[in-house]
């Protein structure tokens, strides 16, 4: 890959190649257009997640080549996911199957350590000479004038600038503060951390994820996300102003749940973790934000796109790369690349992605009623057609939106 030094003057420059910032190279080389991508590690690089995949990824990677899709079916290390299971504190659990209208014969979800994922993507970037990569290059600074935006490196020896910056550099925030960007509140954050393991037992034969709702943590949760050959991804996620006023330690937590609750302690009885314990941040879209100004665009989680309740980021992300591409495209046509002409993908990220993610601020908010939740799991995990009515409610936004009523409750109230 080549790596370009010195003052360059170009059209279009991502910063970060993850699933965003890949994402927007890939759509807009479809276009014709071409970018410069510039990431700080050297892939293959590790990224912590919890490695779950969900059918809106494989839809997104289906739009960029159908044949992605087969790749990551065929990859050793991916496993195919077909659905979810709640485990309530009382350790009730409820199973929900993912469904996969469109594409019956394939998998629904995968499971696949995001090392292996994004380097699927960095493979199908290295094929399209309309992106020049740049690896091992960390940005550092972002300035703009009335015609253009300029990125420095940490040495100060890259220099470039460019029409548009996409801010694809994820969580860590660094970049959007050099730009001015609004700093996130931790309201809206939440901590995770992961650790992998092997030879964890009691795995759904569907591969499904498990998600571990402990009283003495919710509104946080644990997972366990199973992987090839006895893995698993495990992990802790809760909101970041929750974790710092109870201070809590989420090694703490996950540690002392997988010895002391007796339903995972069976799990983990033969189970030894085969990685250290590692922690980032999760940029929720529990609020909206502003998403451009002049001359950039944020992508993925420097965006803020995480679902609130589940913590999956990695499909949003890819879906506003396409945004981002659809958008620079009108800008190009338009040669408008300023604040108010940027607005217009503000808007178009929220219409298309405000709707579900107030939905999961609605299910997290509940989560922070513990006696609530208790309560809504215990019916769950009693009533066969509640259940149905769940799964339902997976794929389908305006089901799941009667969570949102209070009718739904009075209706439980009738419920056995
Ligand atoms: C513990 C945890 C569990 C999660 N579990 C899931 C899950 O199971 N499923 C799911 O869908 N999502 C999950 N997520 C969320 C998911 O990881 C993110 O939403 C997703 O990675 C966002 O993609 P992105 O491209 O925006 O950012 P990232 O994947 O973070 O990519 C950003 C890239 O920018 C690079 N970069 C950063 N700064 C600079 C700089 N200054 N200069 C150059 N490059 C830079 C980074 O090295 C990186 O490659 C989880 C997150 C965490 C923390």
């Amino acid at each position: 890959m080549e790596r370009v030094l010195g003052d360059q003057r170009i059209e279009i420059i991502i910063a970060g190649a993850g699933p965003a910032g890949m994402s927007t190279a890939l759509f807009l080389a479809k276009k014709g257009i071409g970018s410069t991508l510039i990431e700080k590690d050297t892939f293959p690089r590790e990224k912590i997640c919890g490695d779950g995949l969900s059918g809106w990824v494989i839809s997104m990677l289906r739009r960029i080549n159908p044949d992605l899709v087969t790749r990551l079916q065929t990859l050793p290390g991916q496993l195919p996911s077909y659905g979810v299971r709640f485990f309530a504190p009382n350790m009730k659990s409820v199973s929900l199957p993912y469904r996969n209208a469109k594409f019956p014969d394939d998998p629904p979800g995968h499971i696949i350590k995001r090392i292996d994922f994004d380097n699927l993507l960095m493979e199908e970037v290295a094929r399209q000479p309309l992106i020049k990569v740049i690896q091992g290059v960390t940005l550092a600074r972002v300035e703009h004038n009335q015609d253009e935006v300029i990125v420095t490196d940490t040495t100060g020896n890259l220099r470039l600038s460019a029409k548009m910056l996409v801010m694809a550099s994820g969580a860590s925030g660094k970049l959007n503060a050099t730009a001015k960007i609004e700093k996130r509140d931790p309201k809206h954050q939440a901590t995770g951390i992961r650790q992998y393991f092997e030879g964890v037992t009691g795995v759904h034969e569907g591969n499904f994820v498990d998600f571990y709702f402990l009283d003495e943590f919710l509104p946080g949760y644990l997972w366990v996300f199973p992987l090839p050959g006895g893995g698993a991804n495990v992990g802790a996620g809760i909101r970041t102003d929750i974790l710092k006023k109870r201070k809590l330690t989420l090694k703490q937590v996950m540690e002392q749940a997988l010895i002391n609750n007796p339903h995972l302690a069976e799990r983990f009885k033969n189970a030894r973790p085969v990685s250290g314990i590692s922690a980032w941040n999760l940029p929720l879209g529990s609020k909206k934000i502003p998403l451009s100004g002049d001359h950039y665009l944020l992508t993925g989680d420097a965006a803020s796109l995480i679902d609130p309740f589940t913590g999956e980021g990695v499909g949003n992300a890819m879906w506003s790369g396409f945004a981002a591409a659809e958008h620079i495209e009108k800008a190009i046509t338009a040669n408008r690349f300023d604040a108010a002409f940027n607005k217009q993908y503000d808007r178009y990220i929220y219409k298309k992605l405000w709707k579900e993610l107030r939905n999961s601020t609605w299910i997290q908010r509940l989560i922070n009623f513990p006696r609530l939740f208790n309560w809504v799991m215990n019916k769950i995990t009693a009533n066969d057609d509640l259940q149905k009515s769940l799964i339902l409610m997976i794929d389908n936004l305006e089901e799941r939106k009667k969570l949102t009523k209070i009718s739904f409750y009075i209706r439980l109230l009738g419920r056995k």
